[in-house]
Protein backbone atom coordinates (compact mmCIF):
# COMPACT_ATOMS: atom_id res chain seq x y z
CA UNK A 1 0.00 0.00 0.00
CA UNK A 2 1.56 3.71 -1.09
CA UNK A 3 2.49 5.85 2.06
CA UNK A 4 0.89 8.97 2.03
CA UNK A 5 2.93 12.30 1.40
CA UNK A 6 5.25 13.28 4.57
CA UNK A 7 4.59 16.69 3.92
CA UNK A 8 0.41 16.58 2.80
CA UNK A 9 0.26 14.25 5.98
CA UNK A 10 1.77 16.58 8.25
CA UNK A 11 -0.40 19.05 7.52
CA UNK A 12 -3.58 16.70 8.57
CA UNK A 13 -1.57 16.09 11.56
CA UNK A 14 -1.52 19.33 12.49
CA UNK A 15 -4.91 20.14 11.97
CA UNK A 16 -5.90 17.40 13.93
CA UNK A 17 -3.48 18.25 16.96
CA UNK A 18 -5.27 21.28 16.68
CA UNK A 19 -8.97 20.42 17.63
CA UNK A 20 -7.45 18.09 20.41
CA UNK A 21 -4.74 20.17 22.24
CA UNK A 22 -3.39 23.54 22.98
CA UNK A 23 -0.15 24.99 21.35
CA UNK A 24 2.16 25.98 23.48
CA UNK A 25 3.41 28.80 24.17
CA UNK A 26 5.59 30.60 21.44
CA UNK A 27 9.14 30.98 24.00
CA UNK A 28 8.60 26.77 24.62
CA UNK A 29 8.70 25.39 21.41
CA UNK A 30 11.67 23.62 20.68
CA UNK A 31 10.80 20.07 20.24
CA UNK A 32 13.47 18.84 22.31
CA UNK A 33 13.23 16.11 24.34
CA UNK A 34 12.19 16.40 27.85
CA UNK A 35 12.87 15.44 31.76
CA UNK A 36 12.03 12.00 31.56
CA UNK A 37 12.27 12.29 35.92
CA UNK A 38 9.42 14.36 35.93
CA UNK A 39 6.64 11.57 35.97
CA UNK A 40 8.40 9.02 38.18
CA UNK A 41 8.41 10.65 41.49
CA UNK A 42 4.72 11.90 41.85
CA UNK A 43 2.97 11.51 44.51
CA UNK A 44 -0.45 9.08 44.00
CA UNK A 45 -3.16 11.35 43.77
CA UNK A 46 -0.53 13.83 40.86
CA UNK A 47 0.40 10.79 39.16
CA UNK A 48 -3.56 9.30 39.21
CA UNK A 49 -4.39 12.71 37.64
CA UNK A 50 -2.06 13.09 35.02
CA UNK A 51 -2.71 9.50 34.46
CA UNK A 52 -6.64 10.12 33.03
CA UNK A 53 -4.89 13.33 31.38
CA UNK A 54 -2.90 11.73 29.69
CA UNK A 55 -5.06 8.58 28.73
CA UNK A 56 -7.84 10.73 27.29
CA UNK A 57 -4.96 12.32 24.86
CA UNK A 58 -4.08 8.46 23.83
CA UNK A 59 -7.62 7.65 23.34
CA UNK A 60 -8.29 10.39 21.20
CA UNK A 61 -4.38 9.43 18.92
CA UNK A 62 -5.74 5.82 18.96
CA UNK A 63 -8.99 6.71 16.88
CA UNK A 64 -8.08 9.59 15.23
CA UNK A 65 -5.30 6.44 13.40
CA UNK A 66 -1.95 7.91 14.90
CA UNK A 67 -1.39 5.40 16.99
CA UNK A 68 1.69 2.68 16.80
CA UNK A 69 2.36 4.68 13.48
CA UNK A 70 5.41 2.52 12.33
CA UNK A 71 3.90 -0.75 13.08
CA UNK A 72 3.10 -2.84 10.28
CA UNK A 73 -0.74 -2.73 9.15
CA UNK A 74 -1.26 -6.61 9.42
CA UNK A 75 -0.14 -6.19 13.23
CA UNK A 76 -2.64 -3.63 13.73
CA UNK A 77 -0.37 -0.39 13.32
CA UNK A 78 -0.51 2.23 10.90
CA UNK A 79 2.47 1.41 8.56
CA UNK A 80 3.61 4.56 7.89
CA UNK A 81 7.21 5.27 7.88
CA UNK A 82 10.22 6.40 10.34
CA UNK A 83 9.66 9.48 8.61
CA UNK A 84 5.93 10.31 9.09
CA UNK A 85 6.47 9.16 13.20
CA UNK A 86 9.35 12.26 12.93
CA UNK A 87 6.86 14.27 11.17
CA UNK A 88 4.39 13.47 13.96
CA UNK A 89 6.69 14.13 16.93
CA UNK A 90 7.73 17.06 15.66
CA UNK A 91 4.27 18.35 15.12
CA UNK A 92 3.30 17.05 18.25
CA UNK A 93 6.25 19.26 20.10
CA UNK A 94 3.82 22.42 19.08
CA UNK A 95 0.94 21.24 21.45
CA UNK A 96 0.79 21.00 24.73
CA UNK A 97 0.59 17.22 25.10
CA UNK A 98 -0.16 15.96 28.63
CA UNK A 99 2.78 15.05 30.55
CA UNK A 100 3.24 11.03 30.13
CA UNK A 101 3.32 8.72 32.80
CA UNK A 102 5.67 5.58 32.91
CA UNK A 103 2.80 3.34 32.81
CA UNK A 104 1.06 4.72 29.78
CA UNK A 105 4.53 4.63 27.77
CA UNK A 106 5.17 1.28 29.18
CA UNK A 107 1.30 0.42 28.04
CA UNK A 108 1.47 2.07 24.43
CA UNK A 109 5.16 1.91 23.39
CA UNK A 110 6.14 -1.53 24.75
CA UNK A 111 3.59 -3.61 25.84
CA UNK A 112 1.17 -2.93 23.14
CA UNK A 113 3.61 -3.17 20.74
CA UNK A 114 4.87 -6.80 21.97
CA UNK A 115 1.54 -7.89 21.81
CA UNK A 116 0.94 -6.72 18.30
CA UNK A 117 4.32 -8.50 17.03
CA UNK A 118 3.77 -11.76 19.08
CA UNK A 119 -0.03 -12.13 20.25
CA UNK A 120 -2.51 -14.18 17.54
CA UNK A 121 -5.10 -12.27 15.71
CA UNK A 122 -7.25 -12.54 18.91
CA UNK A 123 -5.22 -11.32 21.27
CA UNK A 124 -4.27 -8.03 19.58
CA UNK A 125 -7.43 -7.73 18.56
CA UNK A 126 -8.59 -7.61 22.54
CA UNK A 127 -5.41 -6.76 24.37
CA UNK A 128 -3.17 -4.94 22.30
CA UNK A 129 -5.93 -2.26 21.06
CA UNK A 130 -6.83 -1.79 24.39
CA UNK A 131 -3.56 -1.07 25.42
CA UNK A 132 -2.98 1.27 22.39
CA UNK A 133 -6.12 3.19 23.39
CA UNK A 134 -5.15 2.95 26.78
CA UNK A 135 -8.50 1.57 27.81
CA UNK A 136 -6.24 -0.78 29.70
CA UNK A 137 -3.20 -0.31 31.60
CA UNK A 138 0.17 -2.59 31.55
CA UNK A 139 3.77 -2.62 33.35
CA UNK A 140 6.26 -5.14 32.67
CA UNK A 141 7.21 -7.90 34.95
CA UNK A 142 10.81 -8.28 33.67
CA UNK A 143 13.75 -7.98 36.25
CA UNK A 144 13.80 -9.54 39.55
CA UNK A 145 15.94 -9.72 42.55
CA UNK A 146 18.72 -11.97 41.08
CA UNK A 147 18.05 -10.80 37.17
CA UNK A 148 18.26 -7.55 36.00
CA UNK A 149 21.44 -6.76 33.27
CA UNK A 150 21.36 -10.74 33.14
CA UNK A 151 17.53 -10.99 32.42
CA UNK A 152 18.09 -14.41 31.64
CA UNK A 153 19.11 -15.88 34.97
CA UNK A 154 15.38 -15.16 35.44
CA UNK A 155 13.72 -17.67 38.13
CA UNK A 156 10.28 -17.11 38.38
CA UNK A 157 8.54 -20.45 36.98
CA UNK A 158 5.40 -21.46 35.10
CA UNK A 159 4.15 -24.47 35.41
CA UNK A 160 1.49 -26.24 32.65
CA UNK A 161 -1.42 -28.08 34.51
CA UNK A 162 -3.34 -30.56 32.71
CA UNK A 163 -6.18 -28.67 31.53
CA UNK A 164 -3.67 -26.03 30.04
CA UNK A 165 -3.68 -23.35 32.35
CA UNK A 166 -0.19 -22.19 33.98
CA UNK A 167 0.47 -21.63 37.54
CA UNK A 168 3.01 -18.97 38.11
CA UNK A 169 5.17 -18.53 41.43
CA UNK A 170 7.97 -16.28 41.68
CA UNK A 171 8.69 -11.95 42.39
CA UNK A 172 9.75 -9.45 40.41
CA UNK A 173 11.41 -6.39 41.27
CA UNK A 174 10.86 -2.66 40.30
CA UNK A 175 8.32 -2.97 38.41
CA UNK A 176 6.92 0.22 36.92
CA UNK A 177 3.42 1.62 37.45
CA UNK A 178 2.05 -2.05 38.74
CA UNK A 179 -0.26 -0.39 41.45
CA UNK A 180 -2.31 0.91 38.06
CA UNK A 181 -2.06 -1.61 36.34
CA UNK A 182 -4.29 -4.21 34.92
CA UNK A 183 -2.07 -6.55 33.21
CA UNK A 184 1.44 -7.14 33.34
CA UNK A 185 3.72 -8.68 30.35
CA UNK A 186 5.36 -10.99 32.42
CA UNK A 187 8.79 -13.41 31.56
CA UNK A 188 8.51 -16.87 33.48
CA UNK A 189 11.02 -20.18 32.61
CA UNK A 190 8.62 -22.75 31.69
CA UNK A 191 12.04 -24.95 30.90
CA UNK A 192 14.62 -25.04 33.42
CA UNK A 193 16.61 -28.21 31.81
CA UNK A 194 17.21 -25.81 28.61
CA UNK A 195 19.70 -23.44 27.60
CA UNK A 196 18.53 -20.44 29.63
CA UNK A 197 17.15 -18.58 27.11
CA UNK A 198 15.63 -20.96 25.44
CA UNK A 199 13.54 -21.98 28.73
CA UNK A 200 11.56 -18.82 28.96
CA UNK A 201 7.86 -17.84 27.58
CA UNK A 202 6.03 -14.34 28.13
CA UNK A 203 2.37 -14.10 29.64
CA UNK A 204 0.06 -11.80 30.23
CA UNK A 205 -1.05 -11.45 33.97
CA UNK A 206 -4.23 -10.01 35.03
CA UNK A 207 -2.99 -8.07 37.72
CA UNK A 208 -6.09 -8.26 39.96
CA UNK A 209 -5.65 -12.40 39.66
CA UNK A 210 -5.38 -14.33 42.86
CA UNK A 211 -2.14 -14.69 44.31
CA UNK A 212 -0.61 -11.31 43.14
CA UNK A 213 0.33 -8.91 45.40
CA UNK A 214 2.28 -5.79 44.39
CA UNK A 215 4.08 -3.59 46.80
CA UNK A 216 4.95 0.07 46.07
CA UNK A 217 8.43 0.91 46.81
CA UNK A 218 9.12 4.09 48.35
CA UNK A 219 12.44 6.23 46.23
CA UNK A 220 14.63 9.06 47.60
CA UNK A 221 12.57 11.83 45.87
CA UNK A 222 9.47 11.07 47.41
CA UNK A 223 7.24 9.16 45.18
CA UNK A 224 6.80 5.30 44.85
CA UNK A 225 6.15 4.46 41.47
CA UNK A 226 7.67 1.17 41.15
CA UNK A 227 7.19 -1.51 43.11
CA UNK A 228 7.85 -5.28 44.57
CA UNK A 229 5.29 -7.80 42.76
CA UNK A 230 5.02 -11.55 44.22
CA UNK A 231 3.72 -14.01 42.27
CA UNK A 232 2.06 -16.93 44.44
CA UNK A 233 0.11 -19.77 42.84
CA UNK A 234 -1.16 -17.56 40.26
CA UNK A 235 -3.04 -19.54 37.10
CA UNK A 236 -2.36 -18.05 34.02
CA UNK A 237 -4.62 -19.22 30.92
CA UNK A 238 -2.76 -20.31 27.95
CA UNK A 239 -4.72 -17.84 26.02
CA UNK A 240 -2.80 -15.44 27.44
CA UNK A 241 0.67 -16.42 26.58
CA UNK A 242 1.74 -14.41 24.12
CA UNK A 243 4.00 -15.96 21.66
CA UNK A 244 5.60 -19.78 21.28
CA UNK A 245 6.28 -21.64 24.46
CA UNK A 246 10.25 -20.60 24.71
CA UNK A 247 10.00 -17.29 22.97
CA UNK A 248 9.83 -15.32 25.89
CA UNK A 249 13.92 -14.10 25.11
CA UNK A 250 12.85 -12.67 21.47
CA UNK A 251 9.34 -11.41 23.44
CA UNK A 252 11.52 -9.59 25.96
CA UNK A 253 14.63 -8.55 23.87
CA UNK A 254 11.96 -7.07 21.40
CA UNK A 255 10.14 -5.05 24.16
CA UNK A 256 13.35 -4.00 25.63
CA UNK A 257 14.37 -2.73 22.04
CA UNK A 258 11.12 -0.64 21.89
CA UNK A 259 12.17 0.64 25.72
CA UNK A 260 15.18 1.43 24.25
CA UNK A 261 13.57 3.98 21.54
CA UNK A 262 10.98 4.82 24.08
CA UNK A 263 13.95 6.68 26.60
CA UNK A 264 16.22 7.38 23.89
CA UNK A 265 13.59 9.91 22.13
CA UNK A 266 11.88 11.07 25.00
CA UNK A 267 8.47 12.76 24.11
CA UNK A 268 7.84 16.22 24.79
CA UNK A 269 6.74 16.52 28.21
CA UNK A 270 6.72 19.18 30.56
CA UNK A 271 9.54 20.28 32.48
CA UNK A 272 13.03 19.29 32.58
CA UNK A 273 14.30 20.50 28.75
CA UNK A 274 16.81 22.14 27.74
CA UNK A 275 14.45 25.31 27.00
CA UNK A 276 13.39 25.05 31.02
CA UNK A 277 16.84 25.36 31.90
CA UNK A 278 17.91 28.16 29.90
CA UNK A 279 14.79 30.00 31.97
CA UNK A 280 15.43 28.95 34.78
CA UNK A 281 19.11 30.95 34.37
CA UNK A 282 17.69 34.17 32.89
CA UNK A 283 15.19 34.42 35.72
CA UNK A 284 18.05 34.00 37.88
CA UNK A 285 19.68 36.64 36.20
CA UNK A 286 22.39 34.39 35.43
CA UNK A 287 22.96 34.47 31.81
CA UNK A 288 25.90 36.91 31.51
CA UNK A 289 27.85 34.53 33.17
CA UNK A 290 30.49 33.31 31.61
CA UNK A 291 30.80 29.87 33.39
CA UNK A 292 27.06 29.24 33.21
CA UNK A 293 27.13 30.34 29.59
CA UNK A 294 29.61 27.72 28.70
CA UNK A 295 27.30 25.13 30.52
CA UNK A 296 24.22 26.11 28.81
CA UNK A 297 26.04 26.06 25.32
CA UNK A 298 27.45 22.66 26.31
CA UNK A 299 23.45 21.36 27.07
CA UNK A 300 22.36 23.10 23.77
CA UNK A 301 25.11 20.89 21.51
CA UNK A 302 24.30 17.78 23.27
CA UNK A 303 20.59 18.41 22.98
CA UNK A 304 20.43 19.07 19.50
CA UNK A 305 22.82 15.66 18.63
CA UNK A 306 20.50 13.98 20.70
CA UNK A 307 17.55 15.49 18.52
CA UNK A 308 19.57 14.67 15.52
CA UNK A 309 20.73 10.69 16.57
CA UNK A 310 17.21 9.44 17.37
CA UNK A 311 15.85 11.01 14.08
CA UNK A 312 18.54 9.47 12.24
CA UNK A 313 18.25 6.04 13.82
CA UNK A 314 14.55 5.52 13.42
CA UNK A 315 15.17 6.61 9.87
CA UNK A 316 17.56 4.07 9.21
CA UNK A 317 17.84 1.21 12.46
CA UNK A 318 14.38 0.08 12.30
CA UNK A 319 12.92 -2.85 10.43
CA UNK A 320 9.57 -4.57 10.49
CA UNK A 321 8.18 -2.25 12.95
CA UNK A 322 11.12 -3.55 15.16
CA UNK A 323 13.68 -1.01 16.53
CA UNK A 324 17.38 -2.09 15.64
CA UNK A 325 20.71 -2.25 18.28
CA UNK A 326 21.84 1.54 17.82
CA UNK A 327 18.40 2.18 19.86
CA UNK A 328 20.93 2.13 22.62
CA UNK A 329 22.94 5.14 21.36
CA UNK A 330 19.88 7.34 21.90
CA UNK A 331 19.40 5.72 25.06
CA UNK A 332 22.77 5.96 26.61
CA UNK A 333 22.33 10.07 24.97
CA UNK A 334 18.85 10.74 26.28
CA UNK A 335 20.15 9.44 29.85
CA UNK A 336 23.45 11.56 29.81
CA UNK A 337 21.51 14.62 28.61
CA UNK A 338 18.85 14.03 31.68
CA UNK A 339 21.77 13.61 34.68
CA UNK A 340 23.67 16.89 32.83
CA UNK A 341 20.83 19.04 32.54
CA UNK A 342 19.22 18.33 36.52
CA UNK A 343 23.48 19.27 37.20
CA UNK A 344 23.32 22.73 35.65
CA UNK A 345 19.79 23.19 37.13
CA UNK A 346 21.48 22.16 40.57
CA UNK A 347 24.42 24.88 39.78
CA UNK A 348 21.74 27.68 38.66
CA UNK A 349 19.81 27.31 42.19
CA UNK A 350 22.40 26.52 44.82
CA UNK A 351 21.41 25.82 47.70
CA UNK A 352 17.67 26.65 47.32
CA UNK A 353 17.52 23.04 45.36
CA UNK A 354 16.78 21.42 48.14
CA UNK A 355 13.73 23.09 48.77
CA UNK A 356 12.30 23.21 45.53
CA UNK A 357 9.01 21.82 44.90
CA UNK A 358 8.18 23.76 41.87
CA UNK A 359 5.74 26.39 42.45
CA UNK A 360 2.14 25.72 40.65
CA UNK A 361 2.91 26.09 37.05
CA UNK A 362 6.32 25.84 37.47
CA UNK A 363 9.01 22.84 37.03
CA UNK A 364 9.81 21.05 40.12
CA UNK A 365 14.07 20.37 39.52
CA UNK A 366 14.21 18.81 42.87
CA UNK A 367 12.52 15.82 41.68
CA UNK A 368 14.77 15.84 38.26
CA UNK A 369 18.00 16.00 39.84
CA UNK A 370 16.69 12.61 41.94
CA UNK A 371 14.77 10.48 39.44
CA UNK A 372 17.59 10.96 36.43
CA UNK A 373 20.26 8.57 37.85
CA UNK A 374 17.07 6.07 37.62
CA UNK A 375 17.19 6.16 34.31
CA UNK A 376 20.97 5.32 33.84
CA UNK A 377 19.57 1.62 34.99
CA UNK A 378 15.97 1.53 33.64
CA UNK A 379 15.58 -0.12 30.21
CA UNK A 380 19.25 -1.70 30.40
CA UNK A 381 21.89 0.02 32.31
CA UNK A 382 24.56 2.18 30.55
CA UNK A 383 27.22 -0.28 30.83
CA UNK A 384 24.58 -2.82 29.65
CA UNK A 385 24.10 -0.26 26.39
CA UNK A 386 27.61 0.40 25.98
CA UNK A 387 27.99 -3.65 25.81
CA UNK A 388 25.37 -3.78 22.91
CA UNK A 389 26.55 -1.14 21.01
CA UNK A 390 29.83 -2.97 20.75
CA UNK A 391 28.55 -6.67 19.78
CA UNK A 392 25.52 -5.40 18.09
CA UNK A 393 26.39 -2.13 16.20
CA UNK A 394 30.03 -2.69 15.99
CA UNK A 395 30.55 -6.38 15.53
CA UNK A 396 32.85 -6.32 18.14
CA UNK A 397 34.04 -9.88 19.61
CA UNK A 398 31.52 -10.67 22.78
CA UNK A 399 32.33 -10.44 26.07
CA UNK A 400 33.78 -13.32 27.39
CA UNK A 401 30.73 -15.34 29.55
CA UNK A 402 30.66 -18.51 31.36
CA UNK A 403 27.81 -20.27 29.56
CA UNK A 404 29.31 -18.59 26.31
CA UNK A 405 26.20 -17.12 24.93
CA UNK A 406 26.54 -14.19 23.00
CA UNK A 407 25.87 -11.15 25.19
CA UNK A 408 23.35 -9.52 22.86
CA UNK A 409 21.44 -12.85 23.79
CA UNK A 410 21.49 -12.27 27.27
CA UNK A 411 21.65 -8.49 28.07
CA UNK A 412 18.49 -7.74 30.28
CA UNK A 413 16.26 -5.19 31.27
C1 LIG B 1 13.44 4.01 37.24
C2 LIG B 1 13.45 2.54 36.99
C3 LIG B 1 12.34 1.91 36.44
C4 LIG B 1 12.35 0.53 36.20
N1 LIG B 1 11.22 -0.05 35.71
C5 LIG B 1 11.20 -1.39 35.49
C6 LIG B 1 9.99 -2.04 35.05
O1 LIG B 1 8.94 -1.41 34.87
N2 LIG B 1 10.01 -3.37 34.87
C7 LIG B 1 11.14 -4.12 35.06
O2 LIG B 1 11.09 -5.32 34.82
N3 LIG B 1 12.29 -3.54 35.51
C8 LIG B 1 12.35 -2.20 35.73
N4 LIG B 1 13.50 -1.59 36.20
C9 LIG B 1 14.67 -2.43 36.52
C10 LIG B 1 15.85 -2.21 35.59
O3 LIG B 1 15.60 -2.78 34.34
C11 LIG B 1 17.09 -2.82 36.28
O4 LIG B 1 17.36 -2.02 37.40
C12 LIG B 1 18.29 -2.83 35.37
O5 LIG B 1 18.14 -3.75 34.33
C13 LIG B 1 19.58 -3.20 36.15
O6 LIG B 1 19.41 -4.38 36.86
P1 LIG B 1 19.78 -4.46 38.39
O7 LIG B 1 19.14 -3.30 39.09
O8 LIG B 1 19.47 -5.83 38.87
O9 LIG B 1 21.38 -4.22 38.44
P2 LIG B 1 22.50 -5.29 38.17
O10 LIG B 1 22.16 -6.07 36.95
O11 LIG B 1 22.74 -6.05 39.43
O12 LIG B 1 23.75 -4.40 37.85
C14 LIG B 1 24.56 -3.80 38.87
C15 LIG B 1 25.71 -3.06 38.20
O13 LIG B 1 26.55 -3.99 37.47
C16 LIG B 1 26.70 -3.57 36.13
N5 LIG B 1 26.76 -4.75 35.25
C17 LIG B 1 25.98 -5.87 35.33
N6 LIG B 1 26.31 -6.74 34.34
C18 LIG B 1 27.27 -6.14 33.59
C19 LIG B 1 28.01 -6.52 32.44
N7 LIG B 1 27.82 -7.69 31.83
N8 LIG B 1 28.93 -5.64 31.95
C20 LIG B 1 29.16 -4.43 32.56
N9 LIG B 1 28.49 -4.03 33.68
C21 LIG B 1 27.56 -4.86 34.18
C22 LIG B 1 25.45 -2.75 35.82
O14 LIG B 1 25.67 -1.85 34.77
C23 LIG B 1 25.21 -2.03 37.15
O15 LIG B 1 26.02 -0.88 37.24
C24 LIG B 1 13.51 -0.23 36.48
C25 LIG B 1 14.63 0.39 37.03
C26 LIG B 1 14.62 1.75 37.30
C27 LIG B 1 15.84 2.37 37.91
Amino acid sequence: MSQPDPDAWRTQVRQWLATVLEPVRAQETTGEAAGLAVFHNLPGAEERLLLERCRAYQRARFDAGYQALTLPRDKGGAGLTAAHAAAFAQEESAFEVPPSTELISVTVRLVAMAVSLFGTAEQRHEYARAFLRTDLLACQLFSEPGAGSDLAALRTRARQEDGGDWVVDGQKVWTSGAQFADFGLLLARTDPDVVKQAGITAFLVPLDASGVEVRPIRQMSGGASFNEVFLTGVRVPDRLRIGRLGQGWEVATTTLGFERTASGSGNRRKGGTFTDVLALARSLGRTDDPLIRQRLADLYVRTALRAATVDRVARTSASGGRPGPEASLTKLMASDLLTRTGQVAAELMGARICADTGEPGTFAWTQHLLGAPGYRLAGGTDQIQRNLIGERVLKLPPEPRVDRVPFSQISGN
